[in-house]
C-alpha cells in the first residue's frame, strides 16, 4: 500500500512539475513578441537624499501587462527572461527606453537601471551603453547600473573587466540587493561600485528588531569607511526613514517616498509642475 501511495504521490509531482515546466515555455513564448505589442512599460520610483528629502532620481521597473494574465510581477518573467536570454533583447529595449526619457529630465536627476547577470556578461554590453548614451545625449554621470552580485559569481573576470570599462565611460554602478544572497564583503573591493543598495528586508524590520538595526548600522559604516553612499531599499514608515536619518545613511527609496508610477505622475521633479494624475501602483 504505502509503496502505491509513494508511486501517486511521485506521479503528482511529475504532474506539476509538467505544469510548471508548461507555464513557463508559455511565458517564455508571449514574452518574445512582448514588447513588439507594447505589453512592457517602465515605471519610476523616486530615490531621494535623506538629509534634505530631495528626490535626486530615479530607478526604472519594469512592468509586462499581459493580455490574458493581466500584470505578471518581475520576479516571475525576469528569471524566465534570463534562463531563455530574451533578457538581452527586453534589457535593450529597458536601458534604450530609460536613457531616452531620462535625458528629458533637468539635468542633477539620474536614472538607475537594473542589469542582469547576463546582460552585464555580453562582450558588446558596454559597447551598447556608449552607444545610447551618444544616441539619446543622457550624459554618462546620470545613469546608474543596479546589478547583484549573482552577477558577480558566474564570471568573475568578465564582470570585473565590463565593470570597469562601464566606470570608465562615467556610469555608476551600484550594488543591489546587498546583504542578500551571495553577498561578500570582497566584492566591494574587486569591483568598481559607487553605491551599496541595502536590501529591504533588512529596513523593514529595523524598528522592531535591535539584531537588524546593527546590521543596517554596520553596513552604514562599512559605507563610510569605503567612501561609498548607501540607499536604503523598502521604506515604508516614518520610523523607518527617522532611524536611517539618525544614522547618517544617504539616501532612501520605498513606498513612504513614492511608489514606482508612470514619470508623469513625477513631473513636479522632472518637468518643474505639479501634475494631478495619480497612476501609482496601489497596495495589491
Ligand atoms: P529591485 O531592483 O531590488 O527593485 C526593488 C523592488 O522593490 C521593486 O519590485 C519595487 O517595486 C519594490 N519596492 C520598492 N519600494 C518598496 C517598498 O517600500 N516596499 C515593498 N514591499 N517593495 C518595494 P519589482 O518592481 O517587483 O521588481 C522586482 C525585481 O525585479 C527588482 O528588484 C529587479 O531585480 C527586477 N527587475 C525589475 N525591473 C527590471 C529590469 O528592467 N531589468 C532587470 N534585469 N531586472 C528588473
Ligand atoms: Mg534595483
Ligand atoms: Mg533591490
Ligand atoms: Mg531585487
Amino acid at each position: 500500500r504505502a509503496k502505491s501511495e509513494g508511486r501517486g504521490t511521485y506521479r503528482f509531482f511529475e504532474a506539476k512539475m509538467g505544469a510548471q515546466v508548461r507555464e513557463r515555455r508559455l511565458l517564455e513564448h508571449d514574452m518574445r513578441h512582448a514588447i513588439a505589442r507594447g505589453e512592457m512599460y517602465l515605471v519610476y520610483q523616486p530615490q531621494t537624499d535623506v538629509a534634505t528629502g530631495a528626490v535626486t532620481g530615479f530607478e526604472v521597473l519594469l512592468r509586462w501587462r499581459h493580455p490574458e494574465r493581466g500584470s505578471v510581477s518581475p520576479a516571475v518573467f525576469i528569471p524566465i527572461a534570463e534562463e531563455s536570454g530574451i533578457i538581452l533583447q527586453i534589457g535593450e529595449w529597458v536601458l534604450r527606453e530609460a536613457c531616452r526619457e531620462a535625458a528629458s529630465w533637468p539635468n542633477p536627476l539620474s536614472v538607475a537601471v537594473n542589469v542582469s547577470a547576463v546582460q552585464i556578461l555580453t562582450p558588446h554590453f558596454v559597447q551598447l551603453v556608449h552607444e545610447v548614451l551618444f544616441q539619446t545625449g543622457l550624459k554618462s554621470e546620470r545613469l546608474e547600473v543596479e546589478i547583484t552580485e549573482t552577477a558577480l559569481i558566474r564570471d568573475p573576470s568578465r564582470a570585473q573587466s565590463n565593470l570597469r570599462q562601464l566606470k570608465a565611460l562615467g556610469v555608476r554602478i551600484a550594488m543591489d540587493d546587498f546583504g542578500t544572497g551571495y553577498s561578500s564583503l570582497s566584492n566591494l573591493r574587486t569591483y568598481p561600485f559607487d553605491k551599496i543598495k541595502i536590501d529591504s528586508s533588512f529596513i523593514r524590520a529595523v524598528d522592531a528588531n535591535d539584531q537588524t538595526a546593527a546590521i543596517v548600522r554596520s553596513v552604514l559604516g562599512l559605507g563610510r569607511g569605503l567612501g561609498l553612499p548607501v540607499l536604503a531599499e523598502g521604506v515604508e514608515s516614518e520610523e523607518e526613514l527617522r532611524f536611517l536619518a539618525s544614522e547618517q545613511c544617504q539616501a532612501a527609496q520605498g513606498y513612504l517616498m513614492g511608489r514606482p508610477g508612470a514619470i508623469g505622475l513625477f513631473s513636479q521633479h522632472t518637468h518643474g509642475r505639479k501634475d494631478e494624475r495619480d497612476t501609482s501602483e496601489m497596495a495589491a
